[in-house]
């Protein structure tokens, strides 16, 4: 399987297709803001700092995302990484990150979800703390209300989708993304797909992974 980069505005959908390609591929789904999350909920000195910003919906700095980030790559999975990079600088990183770990990018992936979708999804989002799984309050319940499938946790809502955070998030994301589509897209390995339905995106993305 090709190792996959996935560009897309928060709420997107990338941690839903994560979860599908992780089980039926054995992909390492590696999410910056999971790992950041998972610093915060460890309760370190650096987690009190970090939760300050991104509650803000501000970048965290390049030195503490890289190093997280480089540790994640070392697993021998191939990879799914969601949310980075995130500006200009930072495909730069992955370049000198990846070529130190001695892996590439396989296809980078944009999900092209308007701005109104996306603000639904992230407000009636439920994630499990424990094993990051992805739910929604109606458009993909879990079995039990407000319980995990997978690991039988209590789901929550971030404390980021809130809708005045997930506008901040969104659009400084998508500023953001503009120059990193137009590079991916110049070196051949961007590949747009424009479908809402989760299936129908599974199986675009499907398609160009194999
Ligand atoms: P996400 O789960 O991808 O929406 O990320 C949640 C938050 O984590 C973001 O709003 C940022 O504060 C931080 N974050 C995640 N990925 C990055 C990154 N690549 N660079 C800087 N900050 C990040």
């Amino acid at each position: 399987m090709k190792n996959v980069v996935f560009v897309a505005p928060p709420a997107a959908g990338k941690g839903t297709q994560s979860d599908i390609l992780v089980e039926k591929y054995g992909y390492n789904h590696i999410s910056t803001g999971d790992l950041l999350r998972a610093e915060v909920a460890s309760g370190s000195e650096l987690g009190k700092d970090l939760a300050e910003k991104m509650q803000k919906g501000m970048l965290i700095s390049d030195e503490i995302v890289n190093s997280l980030l480089e540790k994640a790559l070392m697993d021998e999975r191939p990879f799914i990484l969601d949310g980075y990079p995130r500006t200009e600088k930072q495909i730069t990183y992955l370049e000198e990150i990846l070529s130190r770990v001695n892996r590439e990018i396989g296809v980078v992936i944009y999900l092209n979800v308007p701005e109104n979708i996306a603000c639904s999804r992230a407000t009636g989002r439920l994630v499990c703390p424990k094993c990051n799984s992805v739910f929604h309050k109606t458009e993909n319940k879990p079995k039990v209300e407000g319980i995990c499938d997978n690991c039988g946790e209590a789901l929550i809502s971030r404390s980021d989708d809130t809708e005045e955070t997930f506008k901040v998030r969104y659009n400084t994301y998508v500023e953001n993304a503009k120059p990193i589509l137009k590079y991916y897209e110049s070196n051949g390995l961007l590949k747009v797909i424009d479908k809402i339905n989760i299936d129908e995106v599974t199986s675009e993305i499907e398609k160009v992974i194999k």
